[in-house]
């Protein structure tokens, strides 16, 4: 690791995290998984933590040695690693989780969950959603999430408010939509949002067109020269059914990818959220343009849509986070289920049991997602000078013991009810499971008065459809 001297005018008190296993995430994955250089975690080591960023991590036996003033904070029975990278969610959509399940994507979207969101989401339900995701998201591990919905600025509020990290995406539809009158709108308005909250340090911005079948070539085109221009990374939903893909190439002569690969879309500032249809020829562009996929497996799994070949984009050497989508496909905010998720799909897909390792999953929702989000160099590992975005995993419980490999307990065996103590740029937002920086009571009641207002809306429509 790396050490810097402590300095002797410190207006910020030195912090010591002292755990008994610290995974620095710091190590890149290689194609054959039993090839890392050195152990994936640290017995008995600590954190050093100075205002928002990491300043050491020496082992325990050294803190009071090397910074004498510091105040240790010992977490027994405890791993420490960096915060989990949720690279795709609809935040706000958590007030419509179990408002309808079991319906094929299309169906789900056009019966269901448009009409609903085209009659209630206004400013409210979405600042009072992304509460309810952020919630959930911290009080199971996850620092940072990339998000796209409608009323950006009320994520990017909620955001703020509550100390979590975000990229905010400034959602982009062709169509009428509550945010917007069309493409042109979505983008102007986006960008006021983004100049407004473009100097907040956790926060940070992208485009996001819905997906090929709602924003158009020439859309996609103006995007393309604005995120070039803006620096500003393009997220969005891309062969996410074998039915989207048919039907695009019915329409337009070409397959969605090629189509974003002919506008010079694919490039290393490009998300692309689901992928479960790629051959071969697709899978190579991913790799020689740099384009990140995001798999979103349980989600994928729920609405039936396919499964994305993880294991193939990992041997060709695309870079691989993971999104839990929204919390109305999916039905919840758990990055540890879902990499677990990710884990056990890409060996069933391939009927491989070495594809996707215990690591290379931890490293797709923490490095990965930093990559994917181009923060690799502020967050996503544990090592000097990165934001200290960091959780604690209780592994002392009966469901994760004995440890042999705390690596191997976290993907596998591990629980989001295991978090205990959570930190975004050196604050810490969740203590001992309590949040430190919202107000539970309250996100509760709303989640509750939505339902109730979202139900009764339904049950007068059925009544007036029935007269
Ligand atoms: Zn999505």
């Amino acid at each position: 690791m790396n050490t810097i001297e402590p300095s002797t005018t410190n207006k910020h008190p030195l912090i010591a995290l002292a755990a008994e296993w610290i995974l620095p995430m710091t190590q890149t994955p290689t194609c054959d998984h039993h090839d890392l250089e050195a152990p994936q975690w640290l017995d008995n080591h600590a954190i050093i933590i100075q205002d928002c960023k990491i300043l050491d991590i020496l082992s325990r036996d050294q803190i009071l040695a090397r910074y004498p003033d510091c105040e240790i904070t010992e977490l027994k029975g405890m791993a420490l690693m960096p915060g989990l990278i949720n690279a795709h969610c609809h935040a706000a959509m958590s007030l419509l989780r179990g408002y309808s399940d079991d319906l094929p994507l299309h169906q789900w979207l056009e019966t269901a969950i448009w009409p609903v969101e085209a009659q209630f989401v206004d400013d409210e339900f979405v600042y009072q959603g992304t509460q309810l995701a952020i919630a959930e998201m911290l009080r199971g591990g996850t620092t940072c999430f990339q998000d796209m919905y409608f009323m950006p600025d009320q994520i990017a509020r909620a955001a703020q408010q509550s100390g979590i990290r975000a990229n905010i995406g400034l959602m982009v539809v062709d169509s009428e939509t509550v945010w917007a009158r069309d493409a042109s709108e979505c983008i102007s308005k986006g960008l006021s949002v983004y100049d407004q909250y473009k100097h907040n340090s956790n926060l940070t911005f992208s485009f996001a067109p819905h997906a090929p079948y709602t924003v158009s070539p020439q859309t996609l085109e103006k995007l393309s020269t604005l995120s070039f221009e803006l620096s500003l990374n393009i997220h969005m939903h891309l062969h996410e059914t074998a039915a989207e893909v048919f039907d695009y190439q019915k329409k337009h002569d070409i397959r969605p990818l090629e189509q974003l690969h002919k506008l010079g879309l694919l490039n290393p500032q490009l998300n692309a959220v689901h992928m479960t249809q790629l051959n071969e020829q697709e899978i190579s562009w991913l790799e020689e343009t740099g384009t990140h996929v995001i798999h979103c497996p349980q989600s994928n799994m729920k609405l039936a849509s396919g499964c994305c070949p993880t294991g193939q984009l990992l041997d060709a050497g695309v870079n691989l986070a993971i999104g839990t989508d929204g919390a109305a496909s999916n039905n919840d905010l758990d990055m540890l289920a879902e990499l677990q998720s990710a884990a056990l799909l890409a060996k069933i897909d391939c009927l491989d049991p070495e594809k996707l390792s215990a690591y290379q999953a931890l490293y797709a929702a923490t490095m990965g997602g930093a990559k994917a989000l181009g923060l690799e160099d502020d967050i996503g590992s544990l090592e000097h000078g990165k934001q200290a975005d960091i959780i604690a995993i209780d592994l002392n419980q009966i469901e994760t013991q004995p440890v042999y490999n705390p690596v191997s307990q976290i993907v596998y065996a591990a629980s989001r009810n295991q978090v205990t103590h959570v930190w975004v740029a050196g604050k810490q937002l969740l203590n001992n499971r309590q949040l430190t920086s919202l107000n539970e009571s309250n996100i509760l009641n709303n989640a509750r008065s939505w339902k109730d207002k979202i139900l009764e809306n339904k049950i007068v429509q059925k009544q007036n459809s029935e007269l």
